[in-house]
């Protein structure tokens, strides 16, 4: 009797300690070979190097995107897991399946929703154009054969590019692009406006012009198949627009006098 007991704890055991190597076999699973598939985290492809939407303090990524993102992701009940990689490489993780989800400041075009999905737009964005103090540019119409700087893969590119006669230089970061301007290396930036606040303030010398580029609207790429991520993303935005929160986060990075 007593004997039989002990097989039959002892099978119990087994059986326990199986099931929980076979559980954490799975979880191991989950985290190292599918991002994508893991229930609980969705990854947020984006580029770090655009404040204030993204931007590094310390080792997090900070900034608009960053606290939307995780709002959304609140509403969802899932955590969200920051990827920082170059701006062009953002979509390209999209599509992939590296990321869940691209949010970078990223402006809506339809060269772009031929690659991914948008979601609903969270902010109307503007492109201005940055010259040094003295400057003989005045607006738009004065780029034609300039030396523009951009940041490469962005509209701010892809406008600059169709300028006439215009010699594109383009950069990895939106700040290379600033910083080639105040050492005279070219006569304008072209990038989005509230980066350029940031930048122009931490830069000597420089100003941005009054006349904007173009309007933009920003939105977040999702993968084309992925259509409930878009859904419930869409109901969470929707959701964070109305209870006033979106405007909350953006409050807390662009303060009233410096959005004019
Ligand atoms: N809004 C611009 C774009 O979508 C720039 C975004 C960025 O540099 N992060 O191309």
């Amino acid at each position: 009797m007593k004997l039989k007991k002990l097989v039959s704890v002892l099978l119990v055991a087994a059986c326990v300690f199986s099931l929980a190597a076979c559980g954490s076999k799975d979880d191991s699973k989950d985290s190292g070979d599918s991002k994508k598939d893991s229930k609980d985290t969705l990854v947020m492809a984006t580029n770090a190097e655009f404040p204030p939407y993204e931007f590094h303090e310390g080792d997090d990524v900070v900034g608009i995107d960053a606290d939307i993102a995780r709002a959304i992701g609140e509403e969802m009940g899932m955590e969200v897991k920051i990827e920082d990689m170059a701006f062009d490489s953002i979509i390209p993780a999209v599509t992939s399946g590296k990321a869940d989800f691209g949010a970078a400041g990223m402006t809506v075009t339809e060269d772009r929703k031929k690659n991914v999905d948008f979601t609903d737009t969270y902010a109307t964005a503007t492109q201005v154009i940055i010259v040094k103090e003295g400057s003989d540019i005045a607006g738009p119409d004065d780029l034609t054969g300039k030396k523009i700087g951009v940041q490469l893969g962005t509209t701010g590119d892809i406008y600059a590019d169709d300028i006439e006669d215009a010699e594109v230089e383009r950069y990895n970061k939106g700040f290379e692009a600033v910083q080639a301007l105040t050492q005279d290396k070219i006569d304008a930036v072209v990038i989005d406006g509230e980066p350029a606040k940031e930048f122009v303030a931490e830069a000597d010398g420089l100003k941005i012009l009054d006349e904007a580029f173009t309007e933009e609207e920003y939105a977040i790429a999702v993968a084309k198949d992925n259509d409930d991520l878009l859904k419930k993303m869409n109901e969470a935005l929707a959701s964070l627009k109305e209870s006033g929160k979106i405007d909350e986060i953006v409050a807390k990075y662009i303060s009233a006098d410096k959005a004019e």
